[in-house]
């Protein structure tokens, strides 16, 4: 039986409804969406879909937020004072947005405490004060001119976020855009609603006019769909899966909509037998285990060098089987429920694969015994005999590691960039040789030495190949949610043509 003894989050009051947010006001018609905890299997509240006209209205009202310009063209210490202030309240609503987001997710509540909600207050205040950093060209170099290059908002940014970190993700997006002044049309995963209705309200108490942010919730197919063909958006930031970020590419492509897209992954973590050993374990477990499994980032191929190869497999099956797995709410679990049903199914179905495609499961592969409710998997480990297996290839986003032997640098960087993804790659050694040909050999968007993940906000975060398209941190995000204008001033009076005239 589960251990339930533990110390268990203080519970909160949940929204009676997420109803979509729009100038300020809430708008609760329009079709109910259940909201399901992943470990009860109730439903705790609802989702109110935002249809194509409510949409419609989020995005007008955005752009006419940005028009009136009370935000957009506020001084940039006004805009810095407010999103400290949003940094601020959700720094006070920190156990409350921590145990909506364990709730809806099923992340265990330290995790949502230390990491997600963590993330979300230094995403604001990350901004608040890059803003004030922030710096144009200017040219000088032709005689008798003054060039220089300002940067504007662009009007309106649509936010469409995953479910597996709602509120780390969706508060990277809302800060970037409404820093440079745009506003936006925020819509959160079906799946995962309940963050984002709070830190919108959150937003709009710490003094965002009405307008600037609007909070829409709906299916893919429907609201996300006709948010990312609205030909009222002039930017869109997508994180979510590979096949919708195609979609949704195509959909902005039409109106000329710059996206940026975080997409999936399927990182290796290689682990050579110079490593320290016991920071290479603890750092994969990490890699492949935080948030029950369910990141981008996961470190879900671990490929180990072959003299240490016997001992490091032992070594992880002994602290897989050990991990802790219970309530999510209880301050000790390690691993919770997968997210949804659908999910958990999914997960499961690899299990089978995996054994049809000649891998061994050295522990789990099903669903975790004692639990009368949830969506609880085990926490598995397979060794694999080649890389160019399904289960190698496609992305399972849960707590299911796949193990495989390499003899040396090369064929491990090889194996690493077998693979449509190219997110991160993550890689233990104590040799320069190996860190150095690692940097230049891996074709990922972000490879990490020695470290589990890492997030340096000002540091570009985006992926290789199918694993995304553009990027965000603090230069990248400025990029991508202003304008650049080139102003030229002649600083003398050069001189001109005469057209039409006698002396011309
Ligand atoms: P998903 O693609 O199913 O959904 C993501 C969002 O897109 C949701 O809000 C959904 O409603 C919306 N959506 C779905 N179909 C749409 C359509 N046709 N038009 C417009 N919007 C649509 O992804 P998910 O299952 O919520 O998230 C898991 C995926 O996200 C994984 O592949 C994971 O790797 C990826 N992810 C990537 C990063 C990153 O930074 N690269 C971070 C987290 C998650």
């Amino acid at each position: 039986m589960p251990d339930t003894t533990g110390d268990i989050a203080e519970s909160h009051a949940v929204p009676a409804l997420c109803a979509n947010i729009i100038g300020g006001k809430i708008h609760s018609e329009g079709e109910r969406i259940p909201v399901i905890c992943p470990e009860t299997e109730e439903v705790v509240t609802h989702a109110v879909e935002a249809d194509e006209e409510t949409l419609d209205l989020a995005v007008t009202t955005a752009g006419n937020a940005f028009e009136d310009g009370a935000w957009s063209r506020a001084p940039m210490e006004h805009r810095q004072q407010v999103l400290e202030r949003i940094a601020d309240l959700i720094e006070k609503h920190q156990e409350e947005l921590a145990w909506l987001e364990t709730l809806n997710i099923g992340s265990p509540i330290r995790q949502s405490e230390t990491r997600h909600v963590t993330r979300a207050v230094l995403n604001f205040r990350f901004f608040a004060e890059y803003i004030s950093q922030a710096s144009g060209d200017a040219y000088s170099q032709q005689a008798d001119y003054l060039t220089f290059v300002t940067r504007e908002p662009v009007g309106v940014a649509a936010l469409i976020g995953p479910w597996n970190a709602p509120i780390a993700l969706t508060t990277m997006k809302i800060a970037g855009a409404i820093a440079f002044g745009n506003s936006c049309v925020v819509k959160p995963s079906e799946i995962s609603p309940l963050t984002a209705f709070r830190v919108t309200q959150l937003i709009h108490e710490a003094g965002v006019p009405d307008g600037v942010v609007n909070l829409v919730n709906g299916r893919g197919a429907t609201t996300g769909a006709a948010l990312s063909s609205h030909n009222g958006i002039d930017r869109l930031s997508f994180t979510g899966g590979t096949a919708t970020g195609r979609a949704i590419m195509a959909a902005a492509g039409a109106n000329l909509v710059p996206v940026t897209l975080e997409l999936g992954g399927k990182s290796a973590n290689i682990i050579f037998d110079d490593a320290d050993y016991e920071r290479a374990l603890d750092g994969s477990l990490m890699g492949i285990f935080s948030n029950n499994g369910q990141q981008c980032l996961a470190g879900s191929r671990i490929l180990v060098q072959r003299s240490i190869f016997d001992r490091f497999v032992a070594d992880f099956v002994s602290r897989t089987k050990n991990l802790r797995i219970g309530s999510s709410f209880d301050r000790r679990t390690e691993i919770g429920p997968l997210a949804t049903k659908s999910h958990f199914e999914r997960v499961l179905s690899f299990t089978d694969l995996a054994r049809e495609e000649g891998c061994e499961i050295l522990t789990g592969g099903g669903r975790v015994e004692g639990f009368s409710k949830g969506y609880f998997f085990e926490p598995t480990v397979a060794v694999t005999p080649r890389n160019d297996l399904r289960i190698c290839q496609e992305e399972i986003f849960g707590p299911f590691a796949t193990i495989q032997v390499f003899d040396t640098a090369e064929e491990a960087w090889r194996i690493a960039n077998e693979s449509e993804f190219g997110l991160v790659s993550y890689v233990w050694t104590s040799s320069l040789d190996n860190a150095t040909a690692a940097h230049k050999a891996i074709k990922a968007g972000i490879v990490l030495i020695n470290t589990p993940i890492v997030r340096e906000l000002r540091a570009p975060f985006g992926g290789f190949k199918e694993s995304g398209v553009g990027a965000e941190g603090g230069a990248a995000c400025e990029a991508f949610y202003t304008e650049q204008k080139t102003t030229v001033i002649p600083v003398a009076k050069p001189p001109l043509a005469k057209l039409g005239s006698d002396a011309s």
